[in-house]
């Protein structure tokens, strides 16, 4: 039994994977913030780069991926399907489990997928600056890396209970050459008006995408915002993910029956899972996919299908969503990257056609499941990634009380080891 398969760079795709080709049905489309239309593309101008939008806006099926992002990939990709044999000794589960694991990436997640598409694509358009938001640091040190390779500055507001909370994160956004600010602060609109309310307002990352998507209107077009998870283009760019997976399963001669990820926007999940579900909608194939999120900040499981903007100021376009609404603060619990009101379009037009299944757990078995990881197959998860193993445990446990055999796949969408203060509690190990 192969516990990796091999890592050849023919693994690496050589395209992104639209959905959207394959749907039968669209996804509602979204709205102008201010006339409530349909938005025409270039209005879109003002926040994002031209060629971004046009990756927003495709409708081929394969989209292919420029030489130079390729090259980065290379630097990581393709990363192992691991075989997760401790686990399943461990719960002694007739289940097979295998994870993707994107923890080897540089800044030790999934977002470096997008970071470099959208940084290349940027620099290509001439942008000479990104400005972005971020939560538990995750997404704004993938961009500052990728702003590293490409040549771009790189302006981040970071939502201040992580910018207190993780010092390391932000040492290393700065290292990379990256800006970094607390939000919200003083030096935009948005900010200001919840900084005046109280300068220690801990801040959410609807509030830190109203910072920077202004300093991106305002700039005149010199300064251009990025987006780490929620479109449709980031949801695709992360398809290099489920595409190489299939290849390696492939190889080891196994197919997944079910598909599991942790979802805050929805961009690893939907990575994962999309490349799966075309076998499923062009060759009927059984896989079952399960969306996993915290039980504080349920925007699947406990939100309302509707518009609603993707920020807490309303700058943004109105996205038709699963949300817990614009001015939903989410309690200040550790997975920072799982504490977003809303969940991609495409995701929650996938769980409205019962493509996808979604589920809320709670911290303390996410905790738990951390820890019986790092135990068993010796990876601390992220915060986040822990959300997506606790279900993985909960349907091991199934299969053996039913006495299923079955093949889970999920996405082990970054490692803990730069979150360590998330857990620990007062000084203690949970
Ligand atoms: C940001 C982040 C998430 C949540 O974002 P998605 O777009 O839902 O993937 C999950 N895991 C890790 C490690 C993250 O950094």
């Amino acid at each position: 039994m192969n516990r990796f398969a091999s890592r050849q760079a023919d693994y690496l795709p050589s395209s992104y994977y639209n959905i959207k080709a394959d749907l039968d049905e669209a996804p509602k489309p979204p709205l102008h913030p201010a006339t409530k239309k349909p938005l025409d593309p270039r209005d879109l101008e003002v926040i994002f780069p031209k060629s971004f939008i046009d990756q927003e806006i495709a409708t081929a099926r394969d989209i292919p991926i420029p030489s130079e992002v390729l090259e980065a990939y290379a630097q990581y990709r393709p990363t192992p399907l691991v075989r997760a044999t401790g686990l399943k000794r461990y719960l002694d589960t007739p289940a097979d489990i295998f994870y993707k694991y994107e923890g080897v990436s540089p800044t030790g997640s999934h977002k470096s997928n997008t970071a470099i598409a959208q940084a290349y694509l940027a620099a290509r358009d001439g942008v000479r600056t990104l400005v972005t938001e971020t939560g538990a640091g995750q997404w704004g040190s993938a961009l500052s890396y990728a702003g590293a390779l490409f040549g771009l500055e790189i302006r981040v507001f970071m939502v201040r209970a992580s910018y207190r909370q993780k010092p390391g994160r932000r040492t290393l956004m700065k290292l990379f050459g990256a800006s970094v600010e607390e939000s919200p602060g003083p030096t935009t609109d948005s900010g200001r008006a919840f900084f005046a309310q109280n300068p220690d307002h801990p801040g959410s990352l609807g509030m830190a995408i109203a910072e920077a998507v202004e300093v991106a209107m305002r700039s005149g077009g010199s300064v251009k915002y990025a987006l780490g998870s929620v479109l449709d283009s980031v949801l695709m760019h992360q398809t290099v993910i489920g595409q190489e997976a299939i290849r390696q399963m492939d190889e080891l001669g196994a197919q997944p029956d079910l598909v599991v990820g942790c979802v805050g926007g929805g961009s690893n999940f939907s990575g994962l899972a999309f490349p799966c579900l075309r076998r499923r909608l062009k060759q009927g194939a059984a896989i079952r996919f399960l969306a996993v999120e915290p039980e504080v900040c349920a925007s699947l499981t406990r939100g309302e299908l509707r518009y609603d903007h993707g920020d807490a100021s309303g700058l943004t376009p109105l996205l038709y969503m699963h949300t817990l609404g614009m001015g939903f603060v989410p309690p200040p619990i550790h997975a920072g990257g799982l504490r977003y009101h809303g969940m991609a379009p495409l995701v929650s037009h996938l769980v409205d056609r019962e493509l996808i299944q979604a589920r809320a757990v709670g911290q303390d078995e996410v905790f738990q499941a951390a820890r019986v990881f790092l135990r068993t197959e010796g990876v601390l998860p992220a915060p986040e990634s822990s959300h997506a193993v606790a279900a993985v445990i909960q349907e091991a446990l199934a299969a053996r009380r039913e006495g299923r055999s079955e093949t889970i796949l999920f996405n082990l969408s970054g490692h803990g080891f730069h979150d360590m203060g998330a857990y620990e509690i007062n000084g203690r190990p949970v």
